[in-house]
């Protein structure tokens, strides 16, 4: 689509989504609309150096492109995992075991001569929201991402709330049941073992060990068929066993968000990830919940005092690609803080 933007383009940066599987990148302008997507076939499994080269080489390709359209404000990188955000390193990552204590911004800002910032993938997906999707009229909320585990994160006066060491928001950790299910973080009970993809999928095996349900013990005979997708089918065409799964998913989230509202009275709460397409199974569930748990919810839930005044707990809008816009807005973001600074 060469030509198709104007010399008025403007500024403009890059969002890279760094998955467990495919590493994607965009161009994305400072009014937020897309430029270029790419979703490169980069295997993140092949190593750090590989994937850094293949990024950077990308990178370049799209600068390129758009150079004489618009300046490059910066690259802005979502990472599954705890981030150093002074050091700009990956601390700790399920899928990049190859990437800790390695200086990743700096050698990719050595490389591509802009500026860089590392972020964690939630992060990202709860400022891509809070730029374009559900939260985009709000200052502040709090972001959800059910996925293979659960994410979480805090945008206050619309920046990404970190926390002293960069490690904030982490919702996926918040206790639901102390004695509940042991979770990868060393605690029982976690969100995370109630609310993700593959909490879904244990507790239908769960529920098959109880004997509740034929139809999720017929459909566990196919491992590939046996994901939280098929059981929210089960579920959609009335299996009792399988809408008690996302009842259940429902309840952990309602006590999460319900915590959440009596400790910060934001004003939106949007859940995204993959799990958040069975939100017709799990939203009632949820609403009951937290009218339960939390008398702030009870007594600013949008049936009582209407929507505008309401705490909205709502899905996410953007889909898989809000982590790839909330990246590409960081660097927009300090581009804007640095002229701010510089007026003052
Ligand atoms: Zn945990």
């Amino acid at each position: 689509m060469e030509g198709s933007y104007t010399a008025d383009m403007g500024d403009y940066s890059i969002g890279v989504d760094l998955g467990g599987t495919n590493l994607r990148i965009a161009a994305v302008d400072s009014d937020g609309k897309l430029l270029e997507k790419l979703t490169l076939g980069t295997e993140v499994s092949r190593g750090r150096d590989f994937v850094i080269t293949e990024m950077c080489n990308a990178i370049q390709s799209l600068r390129a492109k758009y150079h004489g359209s618009g300046e490059l404000v910066g690259i802005g990188i979502g990472v599954a995992g705890f981030i150093d955000m002074a050091a700009g390193m990956v601390m700790e990552s399920p899928n990049l075991r190859d990437w800790t204590s390695f200086p990743v911004r700096d050698e990719i800002e050595k490389r591509l001569a802009t500026k860089v910032i590392l972020e964690n993938d939630a992060n990202s997906a709860a400022m891509g929201e809070k730029w374009l999707g559900a939260a985009r009229e709000y200052d502040h909320m709090a972001m959800y991402t059910l996925g293979t585990g659960v994410g979480g994160g805090l945008v206050f006066n619309g920046r990404l709330w970190h926390g002293m060491t960069g490690m904030a928001g982490e919702l996926g950790h918040f206790n639901i049941y102390p004695d509940g299910h042991p979770c990868g973080c060393g605690n029982h009970g976690c969100l995370e073992q109630y609310a993700s993809a593959t909490a879904v999928v244990r507790m239908a095996r769960e529920a098959i060990a109880r004997g509740e349900s034929a139809e999720l013990e017929r459909l566990s005979h196919d491992p590939v068929q046996f994901t939280a997708r098929s059981i929210y089918n089960l579920a959609l065409q009335g299996d009792a066993g399988a809408k008690g799964i996302f009842e259940n998913v429902g309840r952990a989230l309602g006590i999460g968000i319900g915590a959440m509202v009596n400790a910060l009275n934001l004003p939106i709460y949007v859940i995204g990830g993959g799990v958040s397409s069975a939100w017709d199974a799990f939203a009632p569930a949820m609403f009951e919940e937290m009218k339960f748990r939390s008398s702030i919810y009870s007594l600013t839930a949008p049936d009582r005092v209407g929507h505008a005044k309401g705490t909205i707990v709502t899905r996410a809008l953007l889909g898989s690609d809000a982590g790839l816009y909330g990246a590409a807005r960081l660097p927009l973001l300090e581009g804007f803080l640095q002229t701010e600074t510089a007026r003052q």
